[in-house]
């Protein structure tokens, strides 16, 4: 048996970053970046204020209820014409340039306006309510990463140093192929084949949710022919994913064709529970792999194995699933054999974070990942953990779409 991180470190090893490619802000959510960006600019570029209200020189409000004669009225697209003399204020939107000689700017609702004048009801501190330029990011500052994944705010922050187009990791195109005589795609089951091929589904979707682009080669009979004709047309993609076929059967050929088609073939008993076999080789020099098929086994390798590496692909930075440590909420007892991922919904409870299984834990009980956002991990070795103890959780779904 080989520990998880090893089959991962080698798998990762043999898995290229793909080239970079030019991507469009519009469509650069959930991509990642291949560049430093560095800014060019200050953000935000001029001295401005935060608040709808009235720009001061604070010497002049020594005290409150000081009343100053209103010079002029500033929209937040305006531009100040004449510095603020003393006695005077500006009447000032928010966004709007701070007019020279102004240091603070008193909120509307601390003033009240009569015949061009305007009594100041606050004490204003200088700096008040300015925003001032470079203070969000400066002109020659790194502000982004390669490596770090475009959501809505850095996609944001790349408009506004005017960058509409950026060099992002290419969405890798993952063929995936479900195997099993007695698997049937949804639509076309048959008394025979009453397996519904939920790993289709799961991994197609998997995918997705990881940016890359899902190739569907459908379900392969556990016949050689069916299976190398399916495989063949995986011959452009950047990885293939099987489902099933890799265990000790009679019929699991997914192996011996990896090993036909690749130079190498890594076939692996993983100290894992559930997800024990794996196979990691190649077909026609595209990185395979060969996942358990029973539900849960497809999905946990997957997230140990498959993800990192498409992650890799794309040049993300972070490639393991999440961890943090939770409460239990109740004991939990394992052979110990082998190290365990058991489905955990993590939940708030008085302030804390608390974890407790989904229920059964076989590993064709899909419901139990479907119940759950986390595996708890179980290191080998470890027979119970009690109840109340702290237990390392890899999270899986923090609750968003992604
Ligand atoms: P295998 O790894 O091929 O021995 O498959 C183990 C078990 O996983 C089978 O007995 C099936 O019940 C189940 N299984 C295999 N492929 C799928 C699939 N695509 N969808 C749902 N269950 C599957
Ligand atoms: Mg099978």
């Amino acid at each position: 048996m080989i520990p998880v991180e090893k089959a991962r470190e080698i798998i990762l090893n043999k898995v290229p970053v793909l080239p970079a490619e030019r991507v469009s802000l519009e469509s650069a959510l959930g991509r990642f970046l291949a560049e430093d960006i560095i800014s060019a600019l200050d953000i935000p570029p001029f001295d401005n204020s935060a608040m709808d209200g009235y720009a001061v020189r604070s010497e002049d409000v020594k005290t409150a209820g000081t009343t100053l004669e209103i010079a002029s009225v500033l929209p937040a697209g305006g531009f100040p014409v004449q510095p603020v003399g003393r006695g005077q204020t500006v009447k000032i939107m928010t966004g709007a340039p701070i007019p020279e000689g102004a240091d603070a700017v008193v909120r509307r609702e601390d003033t009240h306006e009569e015949k061009g004048c305007v009594r100041i009801n606050k004490v204003p501190l200088r700096q008040e309510n300015i925003r001032f330029r470079g203070e969000d990011i400066s002109a020659g500052q790194r502000v982004l990463f390669a490596g770090d994944r475009l959501g809505p705010a850095q996609i944001g922050v790349l408009a506004s140093l005017r960058c509409p187009f950026v060099q992002a990791g290419q969405r890798p195109l993952v063929a995936i192929l479900a195997t099993g005589d007695e698997i049937a795609e949804l639509g076309e089951e048959a008394s025979d084949r009453a397996i519904i091929s939920s790993n289709s589904y799961t991994l197609i979707s998997l995918v997705r949710s990881l940016g890359a682009v899902p190739l569907y080669l459908g379900i392969a009979r556990d016949q050689r022919p069916d299976l190398k004709a399916r495989l063949s047309r995986a011959y452009r993609c950047d990885l293939v994913i099987t489902s099933g076929g890799v265990s000790m059967g009679d019929f699991d050929l997914v192996r011996e064709i990896m090993k036909e088609h690749g130079n190498t073939l890594d076939f692996w008993t993983v100290d894992m529970k559930p997800g024990k076999p794996l196979a990691f080789g190649s077909l026609g020099g595209i990185p395979a792999i060969g996942l358990p098929g029973n539900p849960v086994s497809t999905m946990t390798s997957f997230y140990q194995f498959a993800r990192p590496a498409i992650l890799k692909m794309q040049g993300a930075r972070q490639i393991l699933l999440p961890r943090l440590r939770a409460r239990l909420k109740d004991a939990l007892k394992n052979k110990g054999d082998r190290t365990h991922f058991i489905r955990g919904l993590l939940e708030r409870i008085d302030d804390e974070l608390v974890v407790s299984p989904t229920g059964p834990q076989g590993s064709g009980i899909l419901t139990s990942m479907a119940r759950g956002n986390c595996f708890m991990v179980l290191p080998k070795g470890a027979t119970c953990l009690d109840q109340g103890s702290m237990v390392e959780c890899e999270v899986f779904d923090f609750g968003y779409p992604q």
